[in-house]
Parts: C-alpha cells; sequence; structure tokens
C-alpha cells in the first residue's frame, strides 16, 4: 500500500489496497465511515469528516474529480485540484484513510457502464442545466461504495438533489452502505462553502451571499404564510437585482424533489442555482 506525506492517514491510490485495508478492520471488528469528495478542502467537507469519526471507528475520503459528471462545456480541467493540502487536512481532522484513484483507473479503457437514475434525478433542477450529470455521480458513486464496503456513506445536503439522488440508487441498488447528509456549512455571511468559491472575483465574492439571503427570507415568507410563487418571484427579483443570472429558483417537497404547491403539501426544500459571472453558485434550505 502507498502511504505517502502526511504523518497519520494512509493515502491509497490502488482499489486493491482500499478492499484489503477496509478488509483488515473489518476483521478487526471496526466499523467504518465513508467521504467521497472532488478534494479541494474546505471546512464543509471537513465538517463531513467530523460527523463520521462520531458513527465509525475508521473514516475513508475519497478524492476524485470525476470526469463523468462534467459536461464537456463545464470545468473539469479547471477545477481546483490542492492534494497535499487536502492530506493534510484530512489528517489533521483525525481520518485514516485517503482514497485517490487515477481517472485510468476508475474508468479503463473498455469502461461501458453508466447508472440512470430517474425519480428525484429528473426533478427538473440541476438536471435541466446538467443533464448528464447525475448519471456520473450515480456511476462514480456506485463505484466507491462498491469498493469501500462501508458501513455508512454522508453527502452534505449543500448538494441536496444529489443527496436525494443518492439515496435513491444505493435504496434501488441494495447497497448496504447507509447514506447520511449532513448540514451546510456557511461563511458568517451566509455563503455556502464550495470549492468553486476560489473562482469568484472580489466583487462576486461582496455579493454572493445574496443567494443565502434569498432564499432564508423566502423561507421565512412561506412560514408566515406567503403564497409560495409569489415568495420564490420575491428571490427571483433579488437575484436578478444583485447581477445574478438565475437557473431555478425553486420549492420542492424535501424527500421526493416534486413540486409543492403549499405548505400542507409536505415538508419543503428551497433549491436555487445561479451563475455570478462565470461561476454557478447552488444553494438550499428548508423553508
Ligand atoms: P464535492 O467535493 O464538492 O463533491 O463535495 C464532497 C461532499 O462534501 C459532498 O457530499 C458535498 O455535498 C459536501 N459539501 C460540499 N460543500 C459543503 C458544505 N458547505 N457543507 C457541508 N457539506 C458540503
Amino acid at each position: 500500500m502507498a502511504v505517502e506525506g502526511a504523518s497519520r492517514v494512509r493515502i491509497v491510490r490502488e482499489a486493491a489496497s482500499l478492499r484489503a485495508q477496509v478488509a483488515d478492520w473489518r476483521r478487526q471488528g471496526e466499523t467504518i465511515a465513508f467521504v467521497p469528495t472532488m478534494g479541494a478542502l474546505h471546512a464543509g467537507h471537513i465538517s463531513l469528516v467530523g460527523e463520521a469519526k462520531t458513527l465509525a471507528s475508521r473514516v475513508v475520503m475519497s478524492i476524485f474529480v470525476n470526469p463523468t459528471q462534467f459536461a464537456p462545456t463545464e470545468d473539469f480541467g479547471a477545477y481546483p485540484r490542492a492534494f497535499e493540502a487536502d492530506a493534510a487536512k484530512f489528517d489533521a481532522a483525525g481520518g485514516d484513510l485517503l482514497f485517490a484513484p487515477a481517472v485510468e483507473n476508475m474508468y479503463p479503457q473498455n469502461f461501458a457502464t453508466l447508472i440512470n437514475v430517474e425519480g428525484p434525478a429528473v426533478a427538473g433542477l440541476e438536471d435541466r442545466f446538467r443533464p448528464t450529470h447525475f448519471s456520473g455521480v450515480a456511476t462514480i458513486v456506485a463505484k466507491l461504495l462498491n469498493l469501500c464496503r462501508a458501513d455508512l456513506a454522508i453527502f452534505g445536503e449543500k448538494d441536496y438533489q444529489q443527496l436525494k439522488v443518492v439515496t435513491q440508487m444505493a435504496r434501488d441498488l441494495d447497497f448496504e452502505t447507509k447514506i447520511l447528509g449532513a448540514p451546510t456549512i456557511r461563511e458568517k455571511d451566509g455563503l455556502a462553502l464550495s470549492s468553486r468559491n476560489v473562482y469568484l472575483s472580489a466583487e462576486e465574492r461582496r455579493v454572493a451571499p445574496v443567494l443565502h439571503a434569498a432564499l432564508a427570507r423566502c423561507a421565512a415568507d412561506i412560514s408566515k404564510g406567503a403564497a409560495i410563487e409569489a415568495a420564490l418571484d420575491v428571490a427571483r427579483a433579488a437575484l436578478a437585482d444583485a447581477g445574478f443570472v438565475t437557473d431555478y429558483v425553486e420549492a420542492r417537497h424535501a424527500e421526493t424533489l416534486r413540486p409543492v404547491a403549499s405548505l400542507v403539501d409536505g415538508p419543503i426544500r428551497l433549491l436555487a442555482a445561479a451563475k455570478l459571472g462565470k461561476t454557478r453558485l447552488i444553494d438550499n434550505i428548508a423553508a
């Protein structure tokens, strides 16, 4: 097994080494929590490690910038990569094993399978703007769950539709790993932490918290009895005024992601995606 750099954490590049280590831990009666990421770690990712440590005796993180979830027009090449710093952060957070495979190993030349989830993956939210995204996500998560065989895997609510898609896929395909969600970690001004926030110019960074503020106001208005569509329109207008180009601002059933007409239709989640310049931000909150 390759062991590089940081003091405590094991860094593993090969699937066979991951499997061997996890099997070894299992024989010793350890429990395993898994945190899949694309790296460029921030406090949001680290919060998932913290949560994982309370739930299992070993924490495995994957760092893999997954090409199949990026459209050709998206930022796969430019996506921030910071492996050394990531390893140090994961180590400091008390993680045990970092799995960082090469693209060629995850997708060898004759790779020919894609997982297509329906239900929450075709809700008309992210999928409307990134039509191939969730099949890439579902495929890589299925592979990673199969390789890691963890007791549980933790995903951030930051990517709310993704959390629902992965939960659906794991249930439908009988994965034994339990899928858990964890709350979104934010900057003091409300901006959800994201690896993509580094793309924001100083001026865009100043404006970016408007996304969360608009959702928070919308949630408050709905809970005070405002009509949902009217409250969403206020949020859409606030985003446009601040200079965002909005992909969507929607109210959905928090579990199924189906449209909701009023509070009685069930727990509501507000979800939004909007661009500031070239940077696309997503966020969501409970209403
Ligand atoms: P990513 O590296 O962006 O694919 O994210 C890896 C995991 O971290 C996903 O489960 C994300 O939902 C989660 N995550 C990303 N940002 C945050 C955040 N601000 N708070 C909590 N979890 C997050």
